[in-house]
This record gives C-alpha cells, sequence and structure tokens, in this order.
C-alpha cells in the first residue's frame, strides 16, 4: 500500500518546525500541518538559551530582535542580586518570526507546509496513521505530536499527568533612554508571585514582561501581581502595553512512554519544558531532532520507539526528571529558597548560566554535588 507521506507532523512551533526540517532533509516524504494561518503568534516569552541554539541546523538563519549576555536572578526577600555573564547567553527571538523562519527552512529543504489546516482527529493502524482535517484525510507511515502544551490529540491516546504552569505575560513599549535601562540583562525575580518567578526581557523596542507560577491551592490575582511589578519597575500606563495573554507551561514529562503505535510526542506536547526556567525550545529541539533520526534510521515501529527513548533518555528524559524533584522545595519553600540564596547564590547563577550554555547538566550538578540534594530532602515543604 502506498501511503500519503512517510511522516506527518502536527504544529509547526520548534519541535515541529525542527523535526519536519530533519525528515525532509533526510528523503522522507514529510508533510507539517499547522491550524493557524502562518506566521502565527505564540504566547512566548521567546528567550533562546545557548543550548537550544547549538541544536539548530547550520544553514539556518532567523532573525534576532536582541542578545542578552547576562543572566541576572534578584531575590526580594531579603533583597539580593546576583549576575553572570557570557557572551551570546540567551537570543531574544519573536516568535511569530522565529517559528515562520524555521518552517520555512523545513519548506526549502523539502517538507510540504500545510497551514491553516487543523487536524481534526487521527487514526493509528499496524501500517500507518490516517490524519482527519476538514477537507479530506491523509495517510502517512508515521506522525509526529507537536501540536504544543494543549495537546487536544495526543491527550487522546496518553493520560494527560503533566503539570501545567499558568503564565502570563504581555509587550511594552518603550523609548530608547528607558528600553537602555534593560538591555542586555535577562532578569528573574523571585518573591513577587508565590511558588514562581517573574521576568523581563528586553527586545528591540519593547520588554517582554511575565509571570510564571505553580497552581496554588489559594486563588492569586495574577493580573494585580502583574501590574505591581509592572509599577515596581517604573513602567507607567504612559507606556504602551500590548497582548496580555496567558498560557499554560507543561513541566513535567508524561510518564508513559512517548511513542505509541506509529505516534511520537515531542515538545511541550509530551511535557517537555524545565521546571525550574519554564525554558522550552531546548527540549522541543532535542526531542524533534530524535524523533526525526529515530524515523529515519529505525526499520520498523519497535526500533523507531527504542532509537526515539534513546536519544531522549540522558539529555531529556533523565534531566526533567531530576529537576523536578528539585523545583518543587525551590519553588513552595521560601525557606529552603533563602538559605540556597544566601549560601550559594552566586554559585547557582554561574551553574545556572553553564548548564544554559550547555556546558553542565541538571543531572550532573546533583551527582556532583550531593549537598543539594541532601540539603533539599532535610527541609520540610
Ligand atoms: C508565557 C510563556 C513564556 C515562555 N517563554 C519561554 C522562553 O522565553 N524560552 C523558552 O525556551 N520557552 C518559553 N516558553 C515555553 C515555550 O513557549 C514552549 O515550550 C515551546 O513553544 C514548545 O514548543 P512546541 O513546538 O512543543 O509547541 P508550540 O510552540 O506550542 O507549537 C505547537 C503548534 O501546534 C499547532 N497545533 C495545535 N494543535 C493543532 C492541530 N490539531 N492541527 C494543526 N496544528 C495544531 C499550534 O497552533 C502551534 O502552532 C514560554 C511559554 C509561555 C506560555
Amino acid at each position: 500500500m502506498n501511503f500519503d507521506f512517510d511522516v506527518v507532523v502536527i504544529g509547526s512551533g520548534p519541535a515541529g518546525g525542527i523535526a519536519a526540517f530533519h525528515t525532509a532533509t533526510a528523503g522522507l516524504k514529510t508533510a507539517l500541518f499547522e491550524k493557524e494561518m502562518l506566521p502565527r503568534r505564540k504566547v512566548c516569552a521567546g528567550g533562546v538559551v545557548r543550548r537550544a541554539i547549538n541544536l539548530l541546523p547550520e544553514d539556518f538563519s532567523y532573525p534576532v530582535e536582541s542578545t542578552c549576555d547576562t543572566l541576572e536572578l534578584r531575590m526580594h526577600n531579603p533583597e539580593t542580586t546576583f549576575q553572570e555573564s557570557r557572551d551570546g547567553l540567551i537570543t531574544m527571538v519573536s516568535r511569530v518570526d522565529f517559528d515562520y523562519a524555521l518552517t520555512k527552512h523545513a519548506e526549502k529543504h523539502g517538507a510540504e507546509i500545510h497551514d491553516g489546516t487543523a487536524v481534526k482527529s487521527v487514526t493509528p493502524f499496524d501500517d500507518y496513521v490516517k490524519i482527519d482535517t476538514e477537507t479530506r484525510s491523509y495517510t502517512t507511515r508515521y506522525l509526529i505530536l507537536a501540536e504544543g502544551a494543549n495537546a487536544r490529540i495526543s491527550n487522546k491516546f496518553w493520560k494527560d499527568d503533566r503539570l501545567l504552569v499558568t503564565a502570563l505575560e504581555s509587550e511594552v513599549f518603550l523609548p530608547e533612554e528607558k528600553l537602555r535601562e534593560f538591555k542586555g540583562v535577562a532578569r528573574f525575580d523571585f518573591d513577587i508571585i508565590t511558588s514562581g518567578y517573574a521576568w523581563i526581557f528586553p527586545k528591540k523596542d519593547h520588554i517582554n514582561i511575565g509571570l510564571g507560577a505553580f497552581p496554588q491551592g489559594k486563588k492569586t490575582n495574577i493580573n494585580k501581581v502583574f501590574d505591581e511589578y509592572k509599577a515596581m519597575n517604573g513602567i507607567t500606563d504612559a507606556y504602551e502595553e500590548k497582548n496580555r495573554r496567558g498560557y499554560i507551561i507543561p513541566i513535567t514529562p508524561r510518564k508513559e512512554s512517548y511513542m505509541k503505535q506509529r505516534m511520537l510526542l515531542v515538545g511541550d506536547a509530551a511535557g517537555f519544558a524545565d521546571p525550574i526556567t519554564a525554558e522550552g525550545f531546548t527540549y522541543a529541539f532535542k526531542s524533534g531532532i530524535e524523533a526525526a533520526k529515530a524515523i529515519v534510521n529505525g526499520s520498523d515501529p519497535s526500533e523507531v520507539s527504542k532509537l526515539y527513548h534513546e536519544g531522549i533518555d540522558l539529555e531529556v528524559t533523565q534531566e526533567l526528571n531530576a529537576v523536578t524533584k528539585l523545583s518543587k522545595p525551590f519553588y513552595f519553600s521560601k525557606r529552603l529558597r533563602g538559605v540556597l540564596f544566601r549560601r550559594y547564590g552566586a554559585r547557582m547563577c554561574k551553574g545556572m548560566v553553564d548548564l544554559l550554555e550547555g556546558k553542565r547538566s541538571y543531572v550532573g550538578a546533583l551527582n556532583k554535588h550531593s549537598f543539594i540534594a541532601r540539603l533539599i530532602r532535610s527541609i520540610k515543604v
């Protein structure tokens, strides 16, 4: 039986774009379906860290809004600030432009792009998967589910045990002299919102400002906290604010396997974002690349599954599972956070920068510094 495609990818975010690029480049007949018309918006601060940049194709170029060489961690109770700088640490992009550039790059390498085409349902069979859109059906040997946090289709086949954090962000347009206050520094503020953090990321002509927090027992008026954070930074109503929007970030991996029948889960749909920083690009790229490689090199679904799980084991699933253990006490225990920052703030900031550069891992850090693991275990959340 002939199928329409070797690979269908659902979703044109970083996970889907990079997966489609790699399968198409390897000569597989690839189609990418995106429900929105491209270019499309995505709620995201658009900070792409160095270790994620390192995973991009060599011949891929994309519009850069600004570069932050410095990471700043600010504690507000008590007031303490730590900074660490490295060249090109975080590249600030607009998701509208970045995701579109990556999708066009996949198209240039042979992928068929179907934008404005929502996949309504999928049906897996032994030899292929059937994809239904509003207008017609397609068949494919393998399906990559890169549909993001909402994961409507993935949730029909996988139990949704991902932990979802809520985040709110907006863009505030500033005159050059005010923007200069924020230039070159990616800033994270703790003790602004309970069990989470606030951030300010400088872009070309505006700042992206936001808050993210673990789900909480008691209701928090996140918009009020957001306004207070703006005021604290001298961002008055005189400056134009656009696109205040909230969304979810899945920060713990699903517990089941990441491939079922001929369907592979990648990126946010799989729950692959960092539970400490909520950074999603690195794991979206890594899982998209490994899913593509597994399909290219595997001779049948069981080999594809084996290759995919081996590919993401160390750098995605082990890493995220290790950091999940760290994140809850870190965010839920003010006391532990205080102790960590007071005693090891400068080291933690440097360690975080090493991590964002790809020079160290959470698993490596926990193995090396067993005192962190011991300290975490000793404090009751
Ligand atoms: C407020 C906020 C700020 C963030 N800031 C950062 C940051 O600075 N740095 C960072 O690394 N990460 C950040 N993240 C996380 C990051 O945005 C995600 O981890 C990342 O986008 C995941 O990529 P993805 O490809 O898995 O999914 P997405 O980027 O969400 O892409 C999924 C795509 O699938 C499409 N789709 C869904 N269903 C269908 C369907 N049925 N048919 C066709 N198409 C479909 C969607 O329209 C979408 O285009 C942030 C997240 C939030 C919410």
